[in-house]
């Protein structure tokens, strides 16, 4: 039934995390799905970094994504960590807000996710509100 190509085209087990890029065997790593995607790490510590941090800034983000020799490059010798904290301190410096557009874009699939869990809960008593006593008001909109 399954092509044989699909086996052969599989993705080996070799992986590498995506926040610090150590190699090694998906097996022994912490994976994180994000959709259609799943992100490998270290262990849920890095994870929760990469979470955090991926979309602080723009220069960040396109690091994360990088291979581990294309990031080795880019980083020149420094780790994740001291790499993000000088995005961070930069963009400090070049912005009076603290990376309010960032926050917001970082926020935005929480976001929907939040909204669509309470619509489903506010629904019912919201009914039962209008079905109430205060159904008089109903005519202010
Ligand atoms: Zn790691």
């Amino acid at each position: 039934m399954i092509p044989r190509q699909f086996f052969e085209h599989r993705p080996n087990l070799r992986c590498y995390c995506q926040w610090c890029a150590q190699r090694g065997e998906r097996k022994g790593f912490y994976k994180l799905r994000d959709g259609p995607v799943d992100w490998f790490f270290c262990n849920d510590a890095h994870a929760l970094e990469w979470l955090e941090y991926r979309h602080k800034t723009p220069g960040i983000n396109a690091v994360l994504k990088l291979t581990p020799d294309d990031r080795r490059v880019v980083l020149g010798g420094r780790t994740i960590e001291e790499y993000v904290s000088v995005q961070l301190s930069q963009q400090g410096v070049g912005h009076a807000h603290p990376g309010d557009g960032e926050r917001a874009d970082g926020l935005r699939d929480v976001d929907r996710v939040e909204v669509s869990v309470q619509e489903d809960a506010q629904l019912p008593p919201e009914t039962l509100f209008l079905g109430g006593g205060r159904g008089g008001g109903a005519g202010g909109v």
